[in-house]
């Protein structure tokens, strides 16, 4: 009886998937096409210029809601209910695929589930690979957000404008220092000395004290929102 009633439950657990790649398909037609394909991530700022995006793998595709809190209200809960197997708990999975059925669809994103594996060698001289997952929202009739496409020439002039920038503001230099907060280089002879006051942890004596230490910035504005940031 017991193998019966698990044997229920994973095929309902089964149709769970089967209902959100039919809703997935629904908000963006030709979705499964996507999977094994590269897309491109250029995480690039000019302070923190990249050369290159990084290349992830799309293994799956899927939906995600948009406000979970909202999925879970309509859903009478946060995903399939799980647990040990009783006839409770079918009747239960049962009352839930009735209601994943009626979802509307505008409560859903399309989800991409990429990987990427990065190689470096290690102290030993080693070379060690470790694999990243994760998931990206794709929002129909948006796209990606900005810093992902399929497209990997897509990213050229922002590679080529973060470079030039980082060479123009931060790229180290004689005579230059860099601001503390913003990383922009400065000439010494016009550093902006402030005196930063942040509390500190003394371990010894197991209590906080108030410290000082004099930073360097490139503006007044930079070493107040830096003093703000130390406040927290
Ligand atoms: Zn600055």
């Amino acid at each position: 009886m017991r193998e019966l009633l698990s044997d229920k439950y994973n095929r309902l657990k089964e149709r769970e998937a089967e209902i959100e790649n039919a809703h997935a398909e629904a908000i963006c037609p030709g979705l499964k096409e996507f999977v094994g394909k590269k897309l491109y991530e250029l995480r690039s700022s000019p302070r923190y210029p990249m050369s290159e995006p990084e290349e992830w793998t799309v293994t799956d595709v899927g939906v995600v809601a948009k406000n979970r809190y909202e999925l879970a209200k309509f859903l009478g809960g946060y995903g399939f209910p799980s647990g040990r197997v009783t006839k409770k708990l079918i009747a239960e999975a049962e009352e839930y695929l009735d209601k994943l059925e009626k979802v509307p669809l505008d409560m859903y994103d399309a989800l991409f589930g990429l990987e990427r594996f990065s190689e470096w060698t290690d102290s030993n001289g080693e070379r060690r690979t470790c694999k990243t997952s994760r998931g990206v929202k794709f929002v129909p009739g948006k796209g990606f957000e900005e810093s992902l496409s399929f497209d990997k020439d897509s990213f050229r002039e922002k590679i080529e404008h973060d470079k030039a920038e980082y060479e123009k503001f931060y790229a180290p230099r004689e005579g230059y220092v860099a601001c503390e907060r913003c990383g922009k280089q400065v000439p010494e002879t016009e550093v902006v000395k402030y005196n930063l006051i942040y509390r500190a942890y003394d371990n010894r004596a197991g209590r906080q004290y108030v410290a000082k230490r004099m930073g360097k910035f490139c503006s007044g504005e930079c070493a107040m929102n830096e003093q703000m940031a130390l406040e927290g």
